[in-house]
């Protein structure tokens, strides 16, 4: 049959050929570009695409970048997210990253011409940062910095922690396991729900490496409960050479007056902790790294390691760590402050455009969190658009994809987690979303 689709299919070279897809081959690379192309011609094939529309339905299909991860506006309400790349980056933190990404010079000195100290910019930056430490290093992630403290700590002498703070962060990520999977031996002292500094007491002798204290991020224990601060077990520990590490995860710097509850790196060292952990990723508002600060012979010990250099981060990270600590507030930072009114009056705004578009959608006060295992017990008011439940799933499979939730039989677009910047790229995807039902 003459009309037969796969007779009119457009040739492979032809396609590529065409002027059109010139920018985008070079763009993304012609590997890419021809996988699309394949999958259009089988959709020309199936009789989806008419073979006059090929060049078009490529560049329709054509990614943004030669990566797969995609741009997600997150109106889940939960501002560290760990299924969206937790935080996202400054301008100044992305800027820095594409400056760095090239040759730089990360661990040269320009000067001397000789090899200089790794990410010393990035070390300046948390010290001015948190001026109680001595020194700082930088690891992959916080589970990194835990794994390294593990190794160079608790290897042949023993870790010592309490049984309550032997938690299970996310998605099957246990702390105890992950120390003793690096050969450490953990010993645990006090019950579920109650330790004392005697308890401690009790378990410290020469076959110690370290009392480690985590941080049970992601939930809490009310009753009858007892813990010992860091600052008593600073002085019980005063005088044995025993250093004391504690794991407050989250990455704040400093006290914040909205999470009352959250342990900061400034205020631990303070208290008498030798050394600090911390994400980078999350409360910090910067890429994904694990912080460890404090006393410069320990962390000395830990970077001398021969792990150490299993752990380190790249140049990208390091930039966009320095640039998280001396540039702008991070996205994170803003959405924390962000004031109820402001979120109120963006909703109503949203609720109004989309209104005047036909769609049902009213503007609703909503809780929002902190996430990634931070301040569990505390919501954060919002503000948030509400549409039918049946928006949910269309927007996630939208372009760009709006991940919110259902709740209550209704779609909430929650706006504490989104940047006002956001606001009309949202409302263009809810708008896209009614567009293509009727
Ligand atoms: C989140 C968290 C971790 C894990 O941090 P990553 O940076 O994801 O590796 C470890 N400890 C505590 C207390 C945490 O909150």
């Amino acid at each position: 049959m003459i009309d037969d689709p796969r007779r009119q299919v457009p040739r492979t070279d032809t396609l590529l050929a065409d002027p059109r897809l010139t920018d985008a081959g070079e763009r993304l690379g012609r590997g890419l570009l021809k996988d699309v192309v394949q999958r259009v011609q089988q959709r020309v094939r199936d009789g989806e695409v008419a073979p006059p529309d090929a060049v078009d339905a490529v560049l329709a299909a054509l990614p943004g970048t030669a990566s797969s991860l995609q741009p997600v506006l997150n109106a889940t309400g939960v501002l560290v997210h760990t299924n969206l790349g937790r935080a996202p980056l400054s301008p100044a933190a992305v800027a820095a990253v594409v400056a760095a990404a090239g040759t730089t010079d990360v661990e040269l000195d320009l000067g001397t011409g000789r090899r200089g100290a790794r990410g010393e910019g990035a070390i300046a930056a948390l010290l001015a940062a948190v001026p109680a430490a001595e020194a700082a290093l930088v690891v992959n992630n916080c589970a990194a910095a835990l794994a390294l403290v593990a190794t160079a700590l608790g290897q042949g002498p023993e870790l010592v922690l309490a049984r309550g703070e032997l938690v299970e962060i996310g998605d099957g990520f246990r702390i105890p396991e992950l120390l003793t999977a690096t050969g450490a031996r953990l010993r645990e002292v006090g019950t579920t729900n109650r330790v004392t500094l005697a308890d401690y007491r009790g378990a410290l002798g020469p076959d110690t490496g370290a009392v480690l204290k985590v941080h049970p991020s992601n939930f809490v224990v009310r009753g009858f409960t007892r813990q010992v601060e860091v600052g008593e077990l600073a002085a019980a520990l005063a005088g044995t050479g025993v250093p004391l590490v504690a794991d407050v995860g989250s990455g704040l710097l400093r006290p914040h007056p909205l999470l009352p509850d959250e342990p900061d790196l400034q205020s631990t060292l303070a208290a008498g902790a030798d050394v600090v952990l911390a994400s980078g990723d999350k409360l910090l508002g910067g890429p994904q790294a694990g912080l460890v600060l404090g006393r410069a012979e320990v962390v000395q010990r830990l970077r001398r390691h021969p792990m150490y250099r299993a752990l380190r981060v790249d140049k990208t990270t390091l930039a966009a760590l320095e640039a998280t600590l001396r540039g702008p507030l991070p996205p994170v930072q803003e959405m924390l402050a962000a004031d109820l009114d402001g979120l109120r009056a963006r909703a109503r705004a949203l609720a109004g455009r989309l209104g005047a578009a036909g769609i049902d959608a009213v503007a609703a006060d909503a809780d929002a969190r902190v996430g990634g295992g931070g301040a569990p017990e505390h919501p954060l008011p919002s503000a948030a658009v509400s549409l039918l439940p049946s928006f949910a799933d269309p927007l996630r499979l939208g372009s760009p994809p709006v991940v919110g939730y259902v709740e209550n039989d209704r779609t909430l677009l929650n706006l504490r987690s989104l940047p006002p910047s956001a606001d009309d790229a949202l409302a263009a995807a809810v708008l896209e979303v009614a567009r293509r039902w009727t």
